[in-house]
Formats: C-alpha cells, sequence, structure tokens
C-alpha cells in the first residue's frame, strides 16, 4: 500500500484541521450555500498539488471536472503567480473536463484511469459540483432511486481512482440553506446515503463575519470535529 499524500489548502489552521491537508486514497467533500468558497477551494488545490511536496504538494496534477462552468484560468493565474509559479504551465497541468450531463460526468470520471495509465502524473481529481447535474436530471421520488444508483457507481468510479493509483478526490456540493437543521450527517440529506458513505472527509464551509471564512469538520471517522478560520484573497486561500 502506497504512502498517503497530503495537499494543503493554503492556511494552517485548515490543513490542521483536516489532518494536514487533503489526503490521497480518500474523498473529501466540501458543502456550503452559493458563494461559501467552495469554487475558490477547488481553484487552490488545483495550484497547490503542483507544489513540490515540501512546499505542501505533490508535484502533480489533476482534473478539474467542471459541472456549471466555474472554472476561472483568470484565478488560477492569480493563485499561481502568489506562488511564485508560471501560470501557463500551471494551467497546463490542470487537464479540465466539462461535463455537460451526469452521464457525461460519470464517463469523464471514468476517462481519468485512461490519462492515468498513458503516463500522467495526476494526483487529485476535483468534481465541481458534484451533485448539480443529478439533482436538476433526476427530480421526484420515483427518480430517486435511479439517480443513488448512477451517483453511487460515480462515488465507486473515484475511489477506485483515489485507491489504486494514490489520487485525492475533492468533491463540492453545494446546500440551500444553512444546513444546521439535520447537522451532524448533511450530506445525507443532500446527496442521500451513498454520499454519506463514500466521503472519508466532509467540510461544511460557511461565511464569517468581516469576509472570513469558517471551515467545519463533520463526521469524520478519526479525527475531532472542529473549527478553524481563513480567509479568500486575490492570492487564493490563506490563514
Ligand atoms: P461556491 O462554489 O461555494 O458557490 P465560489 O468560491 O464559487 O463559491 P465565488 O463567488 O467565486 O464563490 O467566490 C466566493 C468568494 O471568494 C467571493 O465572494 C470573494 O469573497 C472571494 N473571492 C473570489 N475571487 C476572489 C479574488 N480574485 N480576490 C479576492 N477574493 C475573491
Amino acid at each position: 500500500r502506497k504512502e498517503v499524500g497530503y495537499i494543503t489548502v493554503g492556511s494552517e489552521p485548515f490543513n490542521e484541521l483536516i489532518g494536514g491537508g487533503i489526503e490521497t486514497q480518500s474523498i473529501t467533500e466540501v458543502f456550503g450555500e452559493f458563494g461559501s468558497g467552495k469554487s475558490q477551494v477547488s481553484h487552490e488545490l488545483a495550484v497547490t498539488v503542483q507544489l513540490p511536496e515540501e512546499q505542501g504538494g505533490l508535484d502533480a496534477e489533476c482534473v478539474f471536472i467542471d459541472t456549471e462552468n466555474t472554472f476561472r484560468p483568470e484565478r488560477i493565474e492569480q493563485i499561481a503567480s502568489a506562488f511564485g509559479l508560471d501560470h501557463q504551465e500551471v494551467l497546463q497541468k490542470i487537464h479540465i473536463a466539462r461535463a455537460f450531463n451526469s452521464a457525461h460526468q460519470i464517463l469523464m470520471a471514468e476517462k481519468v484511469n485512461e490519462l492515468i495509465q498513458s503516463g500522467s502524473n495526476i494526483k487529485l481529481v476535483i468534481v465541481d459540483s458534484l451533485m448539480a447535474h443529478f439533482r436538476a436530471e433526476y427530480i421526484g421520488r420515483e427518480s430517486l432511486a435511479t439517480r443513488q444508483q448512477k451517483l453511487n457507481q460515480h462515488l465507486h468510479t473515484l475511489q477506485n481512482i483515489a485507491t489504486t493509483y494514490n489520487v485525492a478526490i475533492f468533491l463540492t456540493n453545494q446546500v440551500q440553506a444553512r444546513p444546521d437543521a439535520f447537522f451532524g450527517s448533511p450530506t445525507k440529506a443532500i446527496g442521500g446515503h451513498v454520499l454519506g458513505h463514500a466521503s472519508t472527509y466532509r467540510i461544511w464551509l460557511k461565511k464569517g463575519l468581516a469576509g472570513k471564512r469558517i471551515a467545519r469538520l463533520v463526521d469524520s471517522p478519526h479525527l475531532p470535529e472542529g473549527e478553524c478560520v481563513f480567509k479568500i484573497t486575490a492570492d487564493g486561500i490563506v490563514d
């Protein structure tokens, strides 16, 4: 079994909260309201995975499965420059996959296997956002079972990539309102039990005061629940 790798999220308290960074061989899910910073963390990781290990990266490339057209190359340029990286080179190491519907999204994840087998040094797969297509396409109680089955298949593919190739999986999940009401297992209410079981780490992102953000770790198998504060700046995620 290969050694677990860690990718920095750009903030030390945030890294500490989740046990040292985003882990390979695991699925990490961030959920929160619109504008809570899920896509910002995704962009940050797409850059930091490329850093050398001594700077919190894995000296590797990533796949960005974009379901809602949220990928912003200009944002990558800002973050890359903040790390003193050549933004052209950084962009070349982000394999963008636009997913037009849930079937396409599932296919894109499967294609990651081929990409890795053909020699790409992929250590991170981002899906931003996981549920958007599934939610839009499978409406109503009668389609819920099919949705869960398809989602399960998708997550199984991702979990397989994580364990087979020592890759980190990072998923974003938008929730409509503050999930206080079903706190404890928010994603079970949103993505269903399938997602609840697949994610090893679940992070709830909230807006704080004065432009600050709060990350809360929930339901982790071996880390204590807790919170930290971080900021989103032009340079990316900072303490
Ligand atoms: P979600 O995916 O959770 O909806 P998001 O990260 O896509 O969130 P954005 O609206 O892109 O949402 O960004 C969220 C916040 O991040 C912004 O409100 C702003 O505070 C901050 N932010 C985004 N880009 C920059 C930037 N270039 N410089 C400084 N802050 C930024």
